[in-house]
């Protein structure tokens, strides 16, 4: 087994996902330390121009262009990357935790028979040995594994985890080819795709997220207003996506997404557990709830004890007028 470095880039309509090259980033300086070569592995149908835009990241750009690729499908993504695993035979293999990361990843690592750490938030060096650090319990712990050397291992990162260093190399794209069929089991009627203009959940560096406590899908308004203020999104709780007062794809936690941003702000969020394991490696906590036991404080950086509607038009105009003075 060789000690280089797969990341597995992800692509959304042509848009390389910033995750990815915060992933490539990592994955230089992991195969730096190991003395290896990093590989960008893009999967897809007209790739070309992706491709060419990681050349800097990488040591080589491993491609498969196949127009039965175009869509992500855990059957045809699954079997490429598992004979591009086969033919490189690689020790470590990056990808995003996002919602592909998440399908495609133990899929990939139960084929392999090898180890796999999800959801993990750094990496850490101990002499040859590659460190990989993951919360648990909702953040109340941090776990570091150690990757034996002598064993592939897939990891996916939280979006968020790492800084993106500006691109210094200069690898050759390798085209390889594949024969690509669809598991016989697998029938797609059809696709339907949200249009959305707004920044990704997963990768926006400012979330203010609703919960309960907004009482009604019309008060989304405000926090609407203040994340189009600060270019960011507005997330929600389980319970308000229970209420159909959000969509699904707004929803952090256990049975949503994982978000790591530069400031979460909770408002009217309680602090379930099943909420905090979301976004508990968020940069800055920012928590208002007119509850002061909510258990949201014991994990906020800034906590606020007061009414979110006597506060958030009172931080929506400073914004504003931050904004005009720029
Ligand atoms: C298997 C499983 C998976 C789950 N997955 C998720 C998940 O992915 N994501 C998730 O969020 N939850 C998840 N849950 C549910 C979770 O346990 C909680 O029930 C949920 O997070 C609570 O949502 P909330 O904080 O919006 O509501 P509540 O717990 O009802 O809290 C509302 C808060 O709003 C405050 N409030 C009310 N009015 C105001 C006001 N005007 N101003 C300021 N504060 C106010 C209240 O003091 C209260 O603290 C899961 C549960 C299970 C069992």
């Amino acid at each position: 087994m060789s000690k280089d470095v797969f990341v597995f880039v992800e692509s959304k309509e042509g848009v390389i996902r910033k995750v990815s090259l915060e992933l490539l980033s990592k994955g230089k300086e992991i195969a730096g330390h190991l003395a290896s070569r990093l590989h960008a592995v893009v999967i897809g149908y007209q790739i070309n121009d992706i491709a060419e835009s990681l050349k800097v990241y990488s040591d080589s750009v491993i491609t498969v262009d196949n127009e039965l690729l175009k869509e992500y499908s855990w059957d045809t993504y699954t079997a490429v990357f598992a004979e591009l695993i086969k033919r490189y035979n690689p020790y470590m293999i990056l990808g995003p935790s996002t919602v592909t990361g998440k399908d495609f990843f133990p899929r990939l690592a139960a084929r392999f028979r090898s180890p796999m750490v999800s959801d993990a938030i750094g990496v850490d060096f101990d002499d040859n040995t590659v460190k990989i650090k993951k919360p648990l319990f909702g953040g109340k712990i941090l776990s570091w594994v150690v990757c034996r050397s002598d064993s592939m291992i897939f990891v996916t990162f939280r979006p968020n985890s790492f800084s993106i260093e500006a691109g210094d190399l200069n690898g050759a794209i390798v085209e390889e080819h594949i024969e690509v069929t669809r598991d016989p089991r697998l029938n797609i009627v059809s696709v339907e795709k949200t249009i959305s203009k707004k920044v990704d959940l997963q990768e926006a560096d400012f979330i203010i997220c609703g919960g309960r406590g907004v009482n009604g899908p019309e008060n989304f308004q405000i926090l609407e207003e203040i994340a189009d203020l600060m270019n960011g999104r507005v997330g929600a709780s389980r319970s308000v996506v229970d209420s159909k007062w959000r969509d699904y794809d707004d929803q952090i936690g256990k049975s949503g997404k994982t978000v790591s941003p530069k400031i979460y702000m909770g408002c009217g969020v309680s602090g379930a557990l099943h909420h905090i394991m979301g976004m508990d490696t968020s940069k800055v906590i920012v928590a208002i709830n007119k509850d002061p036991n909510a258990p949201i404080f014991q994990y906020a950086d800034y906590g606020v004890v007061d009414d979110m509607f006597d506060l958030l038009p009172i931080l929506k105009n400073e914004l504003q007028m931050v904004k005009e003075e720029v």
